[in-house]
Parts: structure tokens; sequence; C-alpha cells
């Protein structure tokens, strides 16, 4: 848990969220800035800075987010989306509490800008 970390608020429960899906270790919600007609966030409710943060200890959990992250994708009704996690400034990471991002309902280019 970090005091003043976004994510950590929102998984507390301290900032609303536009949640789809809870559990004692996962949640996932809408990201507030969408950039796809279906755009979310999946996060580990402990808090980890970033992909670089993650040990052998949380390898189920990463996993798990991507089993749910695909649950929850198929429910939106897409089943063609990118996943990305960014990891520091110049990845483009501006949370730093990890998160997996799920876009779809559009086409994707390659390689990203
Ligand atoms: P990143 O740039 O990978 O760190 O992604 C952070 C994401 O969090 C961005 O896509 C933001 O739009 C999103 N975001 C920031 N604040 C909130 C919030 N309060 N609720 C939902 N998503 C948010
Ligand atoms: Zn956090």
């Amino acid at each position: 848990m970090s005091d003043n970390c976004l994510f950590c608020k929102i998984a507390r429960g301290e900032i609303p969220a536009d949640k789809l899906y809870e559990d004692d270790d996962i949640l996932a919600f809408r990201d507030i800035s969408p950039q796809a007609p279906v755009h979310f966030l999946v996060i580990p409710k402990k808090h980890f800075s970033g992909p670089a943060a993650i040990t052998e200890a949380e390898e189920q959990l990463i996993g798990r987010m991507m089993r749910k992250g695909n649950e929850i994708a198929r429910k939106e009704g897409i089943d063609h989306y990118r996943v990305v996690f960014n990891n520091g400034e110049q990845a483009g990471q501006t949370v730093f509490h990890i998160h997996m991002h799920i876009l779809g309902g559009r086409n994707m280019n390659w390689p990203p800008g």
C-alpha cells in the first residue's frame, strides 16, 4: 500500500472508478481517458511501482491479471485487443502503480508511436 498513490486510492475505494471487476487481489476499471472504444486497466490491489518491480512471487498474480483481463474483454464484446504495460517515463508510464491496459474496438497500428 502506498498512501499517495492514485491507483492504491482507487483500490481502497477512496477515489471512484468505473469498475468492471473486483476480487481480493485485483481490480479492473475503465480508463478515465479512453484511447479506444474499449479501454480498461487491470491492477493488483497491492502496490508495485511497475513491471520492473515484479518478482517471482508475483508471477501468478500477473497471470491472473491477464486471464481476468481476457474475460472482461470478451464481456465487453472484443476478442481482438492490445495489452500494454508501460515501464518508466520514457515508455509513457504516468501512474507508478503497475497496470495492464487493454484496448480494443478499433484497428491498431504497429509499431506504436
Ligand atoms: P500509463 O500512462 O501507462 O501510466 O497509464 C495511466 C493511465 O491511467 C492513463 O491511460 C490514464 O488515462 C489513466 N488514469 C489516470 N487517472 C485515472 C483515474 N482516476 N481513473 C481511471 N484511469 C485513470
Ligand atoms: Zn499504488
